[in-house]
């Protein structure tokens, strides 16, 4: 199965020549804001297939840090959170799990 909900929106992802992102660690998809900066306008449903994309994990992310004691930019982050792991991981051990 494909990370993303449709070939469109991997191969834009991937490509980069769209005004498209996509933020692992907190698994949001946006539209580039042209004012220079590193701001998105989130989206939630894809411009291409127009499926429901899988919601923001953003506010998840920041409580987490915070029960960690950390802030936003801490050297103390632990790598998983800057990628996509901390929200993965707990996906798959459910799913091994299951399978035991
Ligand atoms: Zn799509």
């Amino acid at each position: 199965m494909s990370t993303h909900c449709c070939e469109e929106m991997g191969k834009s992802i991937a490509e980069g020549e769209v005004a498209i992102c996509y933020i692992d660690k907190y698994r949001e998809y946006g539209i580039d804001v042209l004012d220079g900066g590193t701001s998105i306008q989130v989206i939630e449903l894809c411009p291409w297939c127009g499926r429901k994309l899988l919601s923001s994990l953003r506010n998840q992310w920041f409580d987490e840090i915070e029960q960690l004691g950390l802030t936003l930019g801490d050297t103390r982050i632990p790598a998983e959170y800057l990628s996509d792991e901390w929200w993965k991981k707990p996906y798959l051990q459910m799913q091994n799990n299951g399978q035991n």
